[in-house]
């Protein structure tokens, strides 16, 4: 049996931490958390033991916690990309793409996601189909070029986009609603954003999470994963980018995106 609970923990404005529990075991792994009190109090709730800290990248908003997080649990594994070792709070196992992560009976496979930051990765358990992908893909949108280039990016949507289409896309923020009106002008006659928007509004209206979506309905709203869509392609050219070249359109979007 192979069963995890996936516990959603907002943070700071916009930010989700997650606790990951694997269910037969009672053992659990913290992902990307900023405010080690808030997860404490979820963890005590559940009564779990928490073995394991998956950071996705060195990010303040993403790795604040783990101080008091080993502060508390003197024996938890911190995990993040070898590459951050200096920038990730008391790392102890630092990682590169294809490793794979065990905790409880479950294990994700770590995939090399750069773009947002130079070291970041993303944890992907194939036998639950959850994908935890930090700042990089987002529900609708992407995370801001900080470290690495448009290419790097791009090369990090399309090996996320490869997973199977029921994949759970659990990112770093709810950043849903803009990025999907942002979608909207990139790609007018997409029905599946509007259709999302809609969807979007209501639970944002009622302070609820849009998180997960799935890589199948990414391929239907993300612009940055739909850089070979006619729509897209068309209004990266309107900036004057190159649009047979997808790394080229991906860079003209997120440019659209940061002046919009
Ligand atoms: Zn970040
Ligand atoms: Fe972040």
């Amino acid at each position: 049996m192979h069963e995890l609970e996936v516990v959603l923990v907002p943070q700071l404005q916009d930010n989700y931490a997650y606790l990951l529990i694997c269910k037969s075991t009672q053992k659990a792994a913290i992902v990307d958390c900023p405010e080690a009190d808030k997860m404490i109090e979820v963890i005590e709730s559940k009564g779990v033991t928490p073995v394991a800290i998956l950071n996705t990248h060195h990010h303040w908003d993403h790795i604040n916690g783990n101080r008091d997080l080993i502060a508390r649990y003197s024996k938890i594994k911190v995990y993040g990309h070898h590459s951050d070792k200096e920038r990730i709070p008391g790392m102890t196992y630092p990682l590169q793409e294809g490793d794979i992560v065990t905790f409880g009976e479950v294990s994700a496979k770590v995939f090399f996601t750069p773009g947002h930051t130079n070291g970041h990765i993303s944890y992907y358990f194939e036998q639950t189909g959850d994908l935890f992908c930090g700042d990089v893909m987002f529900y609708g949108g992407c995370g801001r070029l900080f470290e690495g280039t448009a290419a790097q990016m791009h090369t990090s949507f399309q090996k996320l986009g490869a997973l199977p289409h029921e994949t759970r896309v659990y990112c770093g923020h709810e950043y849903t609603a803009s990025n999907l009106r942002f979608a909207a002008k990139v790609d007018p006659d997409n029905a599946i954003i509007q259709q999302k928007l809609d969807e979007v509004a209501t639970l944002r209206a009622e302070n609820k999470p849009t998180i997960p979506s799935t890589i199948g309905v990414e391929w239907q709203v993300n612009p940055f994963l739909r850089v070979e869509q006619p729509a897209i392609k068309q209004s990266a050219a309107n900036t004057g980018a190159d649009s047979s070249d997808p790394a080229a359109v991906f860079g003209a979007i997120r440019e659209l995106k940061n002046n919009s």
